[in-house]
């Protein structure tokens, strides 16, 4: 299969990817979190083809993103108040709600699970091809299962380039990484998954927010996942990475001992970094999270792209948007994490 690059600037190249996107072909497409890999939400055989495509787990459901509020209503069983408030103040947006779905949502996309994931994209293209092509769309992350999410159209050909029908090309993602997950069909509000949306933004709406134990840890092997995605080792390279927490000199001092290949650190780290250690990247400012998560996944590729097998990474703060950040790179470290103070 030859996919086919278009550009998300074209108007008649969006009206080809809703034509593909409705004849059951997968397309990737840019959002402002990450680019995603969609389907016809509503054609349960053109969702099995993104299972297949990422080497996805099929316990692991997707989320299906809409142009409105109003196109997400008949796909959940009810609409909360709560949910409404959230819709309308996050939407469009990185923030997905998971709500009791309604019989039009087909199995394989909940995974077969009672609820749905929905949201409201807030790239312009997203939103226009929504709307033009008339569908829901199941999208997850356009990246093989487990490795680094893409944030670049040329990262979306490097993993499915002649295994999908078209790739459009809308620029880097803004964000960088993946939506903030937020159910209201448990018995309290809790977030799932940290993402662009900061949990302190979300209990200014809900007033109470529950974190699920599995953000900022590994699941125990008895433990049940409310969000089945955060129970797998995930966003990985190649490399091995390990998460340190401690001050500059002693981050250095731990890369030599452990004679890391690379490390990754802040912006403001390198001018200190690189004369010791060459083979040195850094993911944004140490106090700026939105920087941070707009760079990650960028970086993990290009870890791999030098070859690196062993890098030490200095831990970002997991505030705000931060706990995001924190939360995709503990799971791209296998959970690997060292205190040194
Ligand atoms: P991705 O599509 O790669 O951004 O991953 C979607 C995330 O949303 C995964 O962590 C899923 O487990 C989670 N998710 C999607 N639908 C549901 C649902 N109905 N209930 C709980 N988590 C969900
Ligand atoms: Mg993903």
């Amino acid at each position: 299969m030859t996919t086919q690059r278009l550009s998300a600037q074209t108007p008649a190249d969006i009206a080809r990817a809703a034509r593909l996107l409705r004849a059951g072909e997968l397309v990737a497409i840019p959002t402002e979190t990450v680019y995603g890999l969609a389907a016809n939400a509503l054609d349960p055989a053109a969702v099995r083809s993104i299972f297949a495509a990422k080497g996805r787990p099929q316990d692991n459901p997707l989320i299906v993103h809409v142009p409105d509020i109003g196109a997400a209503e008949p796909l959940a069983a009810d609409m909360p108040a709560k949910a409404r408030e959230l819709a309308e103040r996050f939407w469009p947006g990185p923030l997905t709600i998971i709500l009791k779905k309604s019989e039009r949502i087909p199995d394989v996309v909940s995974a077969g699970l009672g609820t749905v994931a929905l949201r409201v994209p807030a790239h312009p293209a997203a939103l226009g091809l929504l709307r033009v092509c008339g569908l829901p769309l199941a999208a997850p992350s356009a990246n093989l299962s487990g490795s680094p999410s893409p944030t670049t159209a040329a990262h979306v050909l490097h993993d499915f380039d002649g295994k999908i029908a078209a790739a459009l090309d809308g620029g880097p993602c803004r964000v960088g990484v993946e939506s903030t997950v937020v159910t209201l069909a448990a018995p309290a509000p809790t977030l799932l998954r940290p993402g662009g949306v900061a949990p302190e933004a979300l209990r200014a709406v809900l007033g109470e927010l529950e974190i699920s134990s599995a953000v900022a840890r590994a699941l125990r092997p008895d433990e049940p996942a409310a969000s089945p995605g955060m129970k797998y080792k995930h966003y990985a390279p190649n490399a091995e990475l390990i998460l340190i927490r401690g001050s500059l000199p002693d981050f250095l001092g731990c890369a030599e001992e452990r004679q890391a290949d690379g490390i990754l650190v802040f912006d403001g780290d390198m001018a200190l970094c690189s004369p010791r250690f060459p083979r040195c990247l850094s993911y944004g400012r140490e106090d700026c999270p939105e920087e941070q998560a707009n760079q990650l996944f960028s970086r993990l590729r290009e870890i791999d792209a030098l070859g690196w097998k062993r890098v030490l990474v200095r831990r970002p703060a997991p505030d705000g948007v931060g706990l995001a950040v924190y939360n995709r790179l503990l799971r791209a470290a296998a959970f690997r994490e060292v205190d040194l103070r």
